[in-house]
C-alpha cells in the first residue's frame, strides 16, 4: 500500500489559517494517513502548531505534530507531548531543528534528534509514532556522507518508527540511501519528501539553504522559462511526476508532499499518479 501525507506550515493570521484549513479539506478527500505540521525551532511556532494541530485533529484525519529539540527545554517538550496526548495525537516528526542563522546549538539540553527520539521514548513509551528526518543529499553541516549515514542510523536504533526525506530531484539518491541504510541493519520505512515545483527563485533559494540538489537539466530550463509561470508548472508537474513514478515503482513506501500551504500543485502530480 503507498501511504499518502500532506505537511503544512504554521500561518500567522486568522485569515492565513481560515485558507489553511481550506487546503486541509480538500486535500483530506485523498485520505491521506496524516498531514504534518512544522514548528519553528526553538519554540517560536510553539503555540500556533498546536493550535492547527489541534484544529487538523478534530476534523478527522490524523495531525503530526513536528517538533524540535534545539532551543526548547526538557519541561517545554515534555508539556508539549503531554498536551498533545491529551488532544490524542499519536504520531511525531522528531527533528533537531534549526536556530536562527548564528546561534549554533546554544545551551539545548537535546542536541541532536536521536537525543530528542530517546527522550520523547522515555517520557512516553510506545505511545507516538515517531518519525525522523533523512537526507538522500547528506544533511548539509555532515562532515561527510558516512558519518551522516551512522547519525540517521542511531535516530532509527533509538526508537523511530518511519522516517520522511528532505526533498531532493534526483530518485537514484533515494535508492541509494535507503540500500546503504538497509545495509546496515535499519528497515524502517523512508517516505520521500515530494517538493513541487512552482516557482523557480524560491526553491533555488531554499535549495541551497537545505543542501538539496537541482539537477543542471531542470535548473537551465526552469531558468529559460523566466516569468512564464504556467510553463513552470506545467513542467514542474512533468517532472515530479516522472520522478514519482520511478520512486513507487522502485519500492518507496509512500510520498509525503511539502505542500507550502497549497493543494494544487500536489494534487496534480499525486492525481497522475493514482
Ligand atoms: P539530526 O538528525 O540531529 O542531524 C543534524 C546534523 O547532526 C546532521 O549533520 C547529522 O549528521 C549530525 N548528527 C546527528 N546526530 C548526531 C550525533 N548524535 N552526534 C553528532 N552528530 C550528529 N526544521 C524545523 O526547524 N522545523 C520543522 O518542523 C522541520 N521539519 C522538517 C521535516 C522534514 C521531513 C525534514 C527532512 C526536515 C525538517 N526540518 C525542520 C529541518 C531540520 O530541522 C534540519 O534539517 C536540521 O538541520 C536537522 O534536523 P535533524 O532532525 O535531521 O537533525
Amino acid at each position: 500500500m503507498t501511504t499518502l501525507s500532506f505537511e503544512f506550515f504554521p500561518t500567522k493570521t486568522d485569515e492565513g489559517t481560515e485558507k489553511l484549513l481550506a487546503v486541509r479539506d480538500e486535500l483530506a478527500a485523498y485520505n491521506p494517513e496524516f498531514f504534518s505540521v512544522t514548528y519553528g525551532a526553538g519554540g517560536s511556532t510553539r503555540d500556533r502548531t498546536y493550535a492547527i494541530v489541534n484544529e487538523i485533529q478534530r476534523r478527522g484525519i490524523a495531525a503530526a505534530p513536528h517538533l524540535s529539540c534545539v532551543g526548547d527545554s526538557k519541561a517545554e517538550i515534555r508539556e508539549l507531548l503531554t498536551r498533545y496526548q491529551e488532544i490524542g495525537i499519536s504520531r511525531i516528526v522528531a527533528l533537531r531543528g534549526d536556530l536562527p542563522s548564528g546561534a549554533g546549538l546554544g545551551s539545548s539540553e537535546l542536541r541532536h534528534a536521536n537525543d530528542l527520539v530517546e527522550f520523547i521514548r522515555a517520557e512516553t513509551g510506545d505511545h507516538f509514532t515517531l518519525e525522523v528526518a533523512a537526507y538522500p543529499e547528506m544533511h548539509p553541516q555532515a562532515p561527510n556522507f558516512e558519518q551522516d549515514l551512522e547519525n540517521f542510523v542511531r535516530k532509527a536504533k533509538a526508537g523511530a518508527n518511519s522516517a520522511i526525506t528532505q526533498y531532493f530531484f534526483n530518485a537514484d539518491s533515494y535508492f541509494y540511501f535507503v540500500d546503504r541504510v538497509q545495509a546496515m541493519g535499519v528497515d524502517i520505512p523512508i517516505i520521500p519528501g515530494i517538493m513541487p515545483i512552482t516557482n523557480y527563485s524560491k526553491l533555488a533559494r531554499f535549495s541551497d539553504s537545505c543542501g538539496a540538489d537541482i539537477p543542471r537539466w531542470i535548473r537551465k530550463q526552469l531558468e529559460a522559462y523566466g516569468d512564464d509561470s504556467d510553463s513552470i508548472i506545467r513542467f514542474g508537474e512533468e517532472v515530479i511526476t516522472e520522478m514519482c513514478h520511478r520512486l513507487l515503482e522502485g519500492g518507496a513506501p509512500g510520498l509525503h508532499f511539502y505542500t507550502l500551504n497549497q493543494a494544487r500543485a500536489s494534487l496534480a502530480v499525486w492525481k497522475n499518479l493514482v
